[in-house]
This record gives structure tokens, sequence and C-alpha cells, in this order.
């Protein structure tokens, strides 16, 4: 019985958490997999200034897999992250998202488009990750001042001046950095001001009910406030509704990314939006 084996071994005859367990392996194997077999894609949403134009774009990275179809992010980075898959994942997305941005660049009526690719703590807290970002831009031929990188607060607590040199170090040749999801981490005010950030993002759990809850409105018009007197730009993600967009409009607020304008899409479905627009 699993009594008499001792307690630690209870555990294993709870036959839930033998589920939990086997479904993670499931999960990690299927990872590695995808990353041989190169399952994952891009998928590109606009960044909107002013509601008509689109002055970039965001890559959000997908996960085909043949037995369950379309995987959303959400489900396997934080596996990833467990299980160091996020660093050879990270680089595939950092280079396909910077091998895009090239081929824009010979494109007229795409050659002004920013894209911001998400970066995950491990990455960002690789000894060698300035060196990695740069020999990518120089392998995809990529203009670093089309390439923008989205952080989050949760990164940037510890080792603040190793943080600072990385970023500075990056931002020198032309890359710039916005604060994801901003408001749902724990970043100091006292040294917000020191990062060399360009951009606050106003996470998208302030947007969806800003028209309701006051407080959700209160903290909105401060992040806009603190990116104004720190002079960075301010964008607001998961903007679904004209009323969200125009709230934030009257808040200052003049760059957006949600389904309003524009859901992440497939290459060739992103490239006849911009065409259509
Ligand atoms: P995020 O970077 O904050 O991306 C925004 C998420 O909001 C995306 O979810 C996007 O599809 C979704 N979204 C955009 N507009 C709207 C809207 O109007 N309404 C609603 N409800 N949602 C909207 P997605 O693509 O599922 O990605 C989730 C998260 O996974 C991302 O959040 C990001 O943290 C992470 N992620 C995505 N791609 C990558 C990647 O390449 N590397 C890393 N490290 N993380 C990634
Ligand atoms: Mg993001
Ligand atoms: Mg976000
Ligand atoms: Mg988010």
């Amino acid at each position: 019985q699993a009594k008499a084996a001792g307690r630690n071994t209870l555990r294993f005859f709870d036959p839930q958490m033998q589920a939990v367990v086997t479904a993670r392996a499931v999960l990690e194997n299927g990872l590695r997999e995808a990353l041989e077999q190169n399952q994952f894609l891009l998928h590109y949403q606009a960044q909107m200034v002013g509601g008509r134009q689109i002055t970039g774009v965001e890559a959000l990275v997908r996960w085909r897999d043949p037995r369950r179809g379309m995987v959303s992010p959400v489900e396997f980075i934080p596996l990833a992250e467990e299980t160091g898959l996020i660093l050879s994942l990270g680089q595939w997305v950092l280079e396909t998202a910077c091998t895009q941005l090239a081929r824009w660049a010979t494109r007229a009526e795409m050659e002004h488009l920013t894209v911001a690719v998400n970066v995950s703590a491990n990455q960002f807290q690789q000894g060698d990750f300035v060196e990695q970002v740069l020999a990518v831009l120089e392998r995809t031929g990529a203009n670093p001042n089309r390439l923008k990188l989205e952080l989050t607060e949760s990164m940037l607590i510890s080792n603040v001046e190793g943080v600072i040199a990385k970023m500075s170090a990056l931002k020198g040749r032309g890359v710039c950095f916005s604060l994801d999801d901003f408001g749902t981490g724990y970043s100091s005010l006292s040294y917000l001001k020191r990062l060399p950030l360009d951009q606050l993002k106003i996470d998208q759990g302030f947007v969806r009910d800003i028209l309701i809850d006051s407080n959700d409105a209160a903290i909105a018009k401060m992040v806009i406030a603190l990116a104004e007197s720190l002079g960075l730009s301010v964008i607001a993600e998961g903007v679904e509704t004209e009323a969200q967009r125009d709230f934030l409009a009257g808040l200052g607020c003049h760059a957006y990314q949600g389904y309003l304008f524009c859901k992440p899409l497939p290459l060739e479905e992103f490239e006849a939006f911009l065409q259509r627009a």
C-alpha cells in the first residue's frame, strides 16, 4: 500500500497528480520535437498610432502541434522557460522576426515597420544576450533601428546595473525597448527612470474593463502620465472596442494594439491586411 511505502511516495498514488506529471512530460517532449521539426511559426499583430497608421508589428509565437492544432504560447512558454527550451525557441523567434524585418525593408509599403519581439527572462539573463542579438541582426541584415525588444518588469528587478549595461549596449546599436504588461509587476518607480527604455505598454488587464472599473482607468491614467514625464512613448494592448480606444485617447494614449484593429495573423494574412490598410 502507498502508506506503507512512506509519506513521500503517497502522492505518486494520487491519480490527479500523476495525470499532471504525465501531461507535463508529454508537453515537454512535444516541445522538443516541435523545435526539431519546425512546428513553430510567428503570427503578426499590427501596432497602430492614431487608429489609422500602422507603425509596427508584434511577433507572437505559435505552435502548430500535429496532434492538437494551433497551440497558444500561454500554454507552452512557461514550461519552455522551466526546461530551458526557451533559449532555443527564443533564438528561433528572434532570427525569424529579423529575417522578416529584413524582407519588409525591401518593400516600399512595409519598410517603415518596426518589429517587436518578446524576450523571456532566461534569454535576457544569458551572459552573451547582447552578442546573440547583434549576431542575429548581422546574419539577417535587419535594421537594428527597426527592432524593438519587449521586456517585462520581473526580469529587470535584480542586478539592475547588469540590466542597464545590456540595454545600453543594444540601444547604442539602435535597438529599442518596450516594457510589456506594465503595471502587473513590481518594478519600483525609482529605478524605472534609470533604465534606458523607449516605451511602456499598458497591460491588457487594465484596458479590458477601463470603461467600467475606475481603478483600471486610474492605473492607465497613471501609466500614461508616468510615460510622459519619463519621456517615453506609451502603447495600450488588448484594445477591442472603439469605446476603449476613445477613452485611452482621452487620457492621452495614442498608440494601440488589439483586436479592434488587427488580430495576430499568419504572415500572408498580415501582409494582405497591410495591403488593404
Ligand atoms: P504579450 O506579449 O503581452 O502579447 C499580447 C497577447 O494579447 C497576445 O497573446 C495577443 O494575441 C493578445 N491580444 C492581442 N490583442 C488582443 C485583444 O484585443 N484582446 C485580447 N483579449 N487579447 C489580445 P498571445 O499571442 O497568446 O501571447 C501571450 C503571451 O505569450 C504574450 O503576451 C507573451 O508574453 C508570450 N509570448 C508570445 N510570443 C512569445 C515569444 O516569441 N517569446 C516569448 N518569450 N514570449 C512570447
Ligand atoms: Mg508582448
Ligand atoms: Mg503584453
Ligand atoms: Mg499580456
